[in-house]
């Protein structure tokens, strides 16, 4: 097979949603927004719901149709963005949970589904989603006659755990949820190591389940595998890859392996990084191109049949670091050609 092989460790997930569940004792909902952060969010949210998931979050409506029929009837379902128009329809037939976000997500939503269970989101700082304070002192008596089942907001700096916001943002979270009695949510994957305080009655997951920093103890849930379509010995002085960017400097073996920036593996890991055979990095050589990458594979004692840009050694925050950007991006960018396998659970 010509593509490379994505394996999702369904057992390593669960063993982090356990993990960061046992920290405390709130109920752990699961985020599984943009397809469970790329892994595949049917068999990924099935696994967490066998875990003992009761709640999940997705982005928006739309996501709540390919989990609804994963999870079946018995699950939450969530909606961060809330009640958008035109959404009532899916909100109604698939039995979504928006989280309303404005006075008029709260006014649509109370028109078009007047019973239909709803959240409120708030926003305590981050000015991004949710009702700001007077906002919500203006609707809270009408929206809390309607009972909510959530009221939740998001922290900005939770993965800074010395930073002043986190404190503030959950000040502000009591300002404006005390004495509600409404169940209330304040923390993703760095909320909950931020202890207790940010718990409340259930914390919302993400990264964390799928092997990502902040959560340093979590276990290696993707694993991405790259066969080597094609070897070939270089003579000092001879090019790799578009534009002649790297030169051999001695006889050099490079392993041109399937995969490429049309899978997400991005262009800024030219000249960056390595792929790995076993425990054993072999740098990457010119520029990564749409599907194929050039891998310097002069050390290595045997010739792969692939070789593994993601795995114990390696993971989506090691790329992240050497590229700029975060372990988040590097998982949703997961390209759609790999062959899937699930492992465990
Ligand atoms: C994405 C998201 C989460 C999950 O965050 P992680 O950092 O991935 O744990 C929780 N709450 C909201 C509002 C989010 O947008």
């Amino acid at each position: 097979m010509g593509t490379g092989h994505l394996t999702i460790d369904l057992d390593a997930l669960v063993a982090n949603y356990k993990a960061l569940a046992g920290m405390g004792s709130a109920e752990a909902a699961a985020v599984v927004k943009a397809d469970g952060y790329g892994t595949g969010v049917s068999k990924t949210g099935r696994a967490l719901m066998n875990a003992g998931a009761r709640r999940f979050f997705v982005a928006v409506a739309e996501e709540g149709a390919a989990l609804r029929q994963a999870l079946g009837p018995n699950a939450d379902i969530c909606v961060f963005g809330g009640h958008m128009a035109g959404d009532t329809d899916m909100i109604s037939d698939l039995g979504l949970v928006p989280m309303l976000n404005s006075l008029d997500q709260v006014l649509r939503h109370f028109e078009a589904l007047p019973g239909h269970p709803f959240g409120i989101q708030l926003d305590t700082g981050m000015n991004r989603l949710g009702m700001e304070f007077s906002d919500w002192a203006a609707v809270a008596d009408i929206a809390l006659a309607q009972k909510p089942v959530l009221l939740m907001s998001h922290l900005a700096c939770a993965d800074e755990p010395d930073h002043p916001m986190n404190a503030h943002q959950l000040e502000e979270f009591r300002r404006m949820t005390d004495g509600t009695g409404v169940p209330r949510s304040l923390a993703a994957t760095g909320g909950i190591l931020l202890g207790p305080d940010y718990h409340f009655d259930m914390t919302r997951p993400g990264i964390g389940l799928y092997g990502g920093q902040p959560f340093n103890e979590a276990r290696t849930v993707v694993q991405l595998d790259l066969p080597v379509i094609q070897t070939r010995s270089l003579e000092p002085g001879e090019t790799v890859g578009y534009g002649n960017t790297w030169t051999a400097e001695r006889p050099t073996t490079i392993a041109t392996v399937s995969g490429g920036y049309a899978d997400g593996i991005t262009r800024h890991l030219s000249h960056k990084g390595a792929l790995w055979h076993g425990d054993i990095p072999c740098p990457i050589r010119g520029r990564v191109s749409m599907d194929l990458i050039g891998v310097d594979i002069t050390d290595l004692p045997e010739e792969p049949k692939a070789l593994s840009l993601l795995n114990e050694h390696q993971g989506v925050d090691d790329i992240a670091g050497q590229t700029g950007t975060i372990g988040y991006e590097i998982l949703t960018q997961l390209g759609l050609r790999y062959s899937r396998r699930y492992a465990g659970a």
